[in-house]
């Protein structure tokens, strides 16, 4: 089955492979295995250990978004959030529960954060201490200016948090021109085509000092995450830690670099959308975005206007044709969700885009436009 979804991803074998080993954590060969991991981590977005550090939680992505705000904004700070689609509203749901204030910045769906319209908001409202946003919004598939909206907050002298958990490991991001992201998230399972357990964030070290103790929380706290490690040198986790999945992911690290890196990966997965759009096009559905703002993450397709259309019977269809599609609309207009991160290559999408058009013959789908 090929999993064409935006996490977990569809998996190569030999990250599969490497779960199957038993480790005790604390044990010295464990060490090398988990500051290995982490020290390879760093170079993908442009740092080093000397001004940053990798910072993981045993957790999925929403718990090191949580964790990130609880230790860098203090309670009752003001963080301005670009509402670019429902992963916006989760960052704003997490902000608002650990007492951290969101001014909310109206963005429409199907357009990328005005840069300009967060300077405006940032100039106008001194409170605001930190800029968060969404780099890569998995619900519709757009890819935010990263470069530009860090431009923005440092031009107004604030902070920034970047939810890269769908962009890390293959949208370009150098946080060693961006002195003001006190955090850049994801996770082991996306880009990375690592499995689920494992969540991170990459900081600069010498703001993880100043933050001890504002998490108000131990599990949370990614100063604690830190000081734990300088503490006991090589590094090892203060909790149990999903030692599987860091051996998978330390597997899946070895096959991007042998894949040729970051840039690389972004080209296979930007073949992947240009395989999807061309055989969508020859099928006659219809993309959910303009070619201009369709980013190489997620692509939405708008559902058919036909009275039999039914995404789950549809998706049904597809996964006895060995492909696996979101089962739920994300997107203000119904559109179903393909992910086009993974192990996977423009040949996997010719064939989903095959399987698709026998899945709409077998629901008897006439019309395939959308209303
Ligand atoms: C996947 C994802 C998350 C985290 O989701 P989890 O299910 O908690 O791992 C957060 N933000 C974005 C943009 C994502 O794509």
């Amino acid at each position: 089955m090929k999993l064409l979804i935006p996490g977990p991803v569809t998996t190569r074998p030999e990250v599969r492979a490497a779960l199957a080993h038993d480790f005790a954590p604390w044990d010295r060969d464990f060490y090398p295995l988990y500051a290995g991991v982490r020290a390879r981590l760093l170079p993908i977005a442009g740092v080093g250990p000397a001004t940053h550090a990798c910072l993981p939680l045993q957790a999925s992505g929403h718990f090191v978004i949580e964790a990130a705000l609880r230790t860098f904004v203090p309670r009752g700070g003001k963080v301005l959030v670009p509402q670019t689609g429902s992963y916006a509203t989760r960052l704003t749901r997490l902000a608002r529960e650990c007492g951290r204030d969101v001014l909310s910045l109206p963005v429409a769906e199907d357009a990328r954060i005005d840069p300009g319209a967060v300077a405006a908001a940032l100039a106008a409202d001194a409170e605001i201490g930190h800029l968060a946003f969404v780099y890569s919004e998995t619900s519709t598939g757009v890819v935010h200016d990263a470069e530009a909206l860090v431009a923005a907050a440092r031009a107004h002298g604030r902070r920034v948090i970047i939810d890269a958990v769908s962009a890390f490991g293959a949208l370009p991001l150098d946080l060693s021109s961006m002195p003001e992201v006190d955090a850049a998230l994801f996770t082991a399972n996306k880009c990375l085509e690592g499995v689920s357990g494992l969540a991170f964030a990459i900081s600069p070290c010498d703001r993880l000092a100043g933050c001890a103790g504002q998490a108000e929380s131990w599990c949370l706290d990614l100063a604690d995450v830190h000081a734990h490690a300088e503490r006991v040198g090589t590094g090892s986790f203060r909790f149990t830690p999903p030692a599987q999945v860091l051996n998978a992911l330390s597997v899946a690290l070895d096959l991007l670099a042998a894949e040729g890196g970051r840039a690389a990966r972004l080209a296979r997965y930007e073949a992947n959308r240009d395989s999807l759009a061309e055989g969508l096009r020859a099928i006659s559905l219809t993309p959910y975005l303009p070619r201009s703002l369709q980013g190489p993450i997620v692509f939405n397709v708008l559902a058919p206007d036909d009275p039999r259309w039914d995404l789950q019977s549809f998706v049904d269809r597809l996964k006895e044709r060995g492909f696996l599609i979101s089962n739920f609309y994300d997107t203000a207009e119904p559109s179903f969700r393909v992910g086009l991160i993974g192990a996977l290559v423009p040949d996997d999408f010719r064939e989903a885009v095959r399987a698709m058009d026998q899945a709409l013959e077998a629901l008897g789908i006439r019309k395939r436009k959308a209303a």
